[in-house]
């Protein structure tokens, strides 16, 4: 009989598990029905690299260009001990920044190290009020029921008494409008950076409200690099990501749906890792293309399945599995199940309209 632990290495092939930042918790959230990704990510598995290895390489990410721009904008924002961040953040939030910031990176030391002294550093008490930023604080979060350490991408800001996440993003914010996608995006993260920070709090017996649902994205503005900063308010991504988080099957129950032998080791023959992926159950829909790098292979392998078209056509066809069969129904080929009638209706339905269309006139 294995630890949980034990098989989790054997299922990434027996190198150190890779780290989960704000991203891909927000993402795993986002797709909680796939034990697939669950058990991918909760073993730590080289996603991008077990993706190419089977012929079906992620193909998202910031290019090289896009990350030395938003390195260099980070570094500006940050410049001079967070002067001009405290500015920034102070003045978004309408209050006074009281005072010559303490700077503190913590990105310097080890995992546990840096785990151990952000939680020493932002759980002290603030006698004096002055604000304070931290940068890089190592926070961690309760996965399927392991705790996960999340990649520290973002400031942490002491103001008033109170913290605030602060994430710097390179996407602008043109004529005072940023790209819906990508606010969304940032928000859902910056809440899992706020939920860790308030679970730190909580652990340590302080008020977990003295976290502010109230977030800072600090973005160029119109292209150029000048910062801007922007209030976001994160409470509806919180209530959905403790939802999401709380229905999450606990890895070791996962693990029992998965077969003992079951392996993603990147250096494993293709055809292997193929035939292993198959054997454990997915839930493919056209949002993963934006959040899970082994998307175009699941949607390889759900071609053909009406659930791969997104949820509005899986619940419009509840009952319709194949897209064949779905065809056969709306050309009246195929009577259907008598649990198909309203499916089958629906797509007669359709596919009259389509042909009046496509003829330019009522048939
Ligand atoms: S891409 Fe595949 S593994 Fe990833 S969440 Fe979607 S179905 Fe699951």
């Amino acid at each position: 009989m294995t630890t949980t632990e034990q098989r989790l290495a054997a299922i990434r092939g027996g190198v150190p598990a890779r780290r989960h930042n704000a991203r891909t918790i927000a993402a795993l959230t986002g797709n909680p029905g796939c034990t697939r990704r669950a058990v991918l990510d909760g073993a730590g598995v080289d996603k991008p690299r077990l993706a190419e290895r089977i012929g079906f390489p992620a193909r998202f990410g910031q290019s090289r260009f896009a990350i030395s721009r938003g390195n260099a904008f980070e570094a500006q924002v940050k410049a001079d001990g967070g002067a001009e961040l405290l500015r920034l953040v102070a003045e978004r939030l309408g209050v006074s920044p009281g005072g010559v910031p303490t700077w503190t990176d913590l990105n310097a030391d080890g995992l546990t190290q840096r785990h151990e002294r952000s939680r020493e550093l932002l759980t002290a008490a603030d006698d004096d009020a002055s604000p304070a930023l931290f940068d890089h604080p190592l926070l961690s979060l309760e996965i399927a029921g392991q705790r996960v350490y999340l990649e520290p991408d973002l400031v942490a800001a002491r103001l008033a008494g109170r913290y605030h996440v602060v994430e710097i993003k390179s996407f602008p914010v043109v004529d005072g409008q940023a790209d819906p996608g990508k606010v969304a995006a940032a928000a859902i993260q910056s809440a899992v950076y706020v939920l860790a920070l308030r679970e730190l709090l909580a652990a340590a017996g302080h008020d977990p409200e003295l976290v502010s649902a109230d977030v800072v994205l600090i973005c160029p503005r119109d292209f150029a690099n000048q910062p801007v900063a922007s209030l976001v308010d994160v409470r509806r991504q919180l209530l959905v990501l403790r939802r999401q988080l709380a229905r999450m099957d606990r890895l070791d129950a996962l693990l029992a749906r998965v077969p003992e032998d079951f392996t993603a080791d990147p250096t494993a023959e293709p055809a292997a890792l193929v035939a292993a992926l198959g054997a454990v159950e997915a839930h493919y829909a056209p949002d993963c293309l934006a959040a899970c790098e082994l998307a175009f292979f699941c949607r390889h392998e759900a071609r053909g399945h009406t659930a791969a078209l997104g949820r509005p056509v899986r619940e419009a066809l509840g009952g319709v599995a194949d897209v064949a069969e779905a065809l056969a129904l709306a050309d009246g080929d195929h009577p259907g199940e008598p649990d198909q009638a309203e499916a089958a209706a629906l797509l007669r339905a359709a596919a009259r309209l389509r042909a009046e269309a496509l003829a330019g006139r009522p048939t």
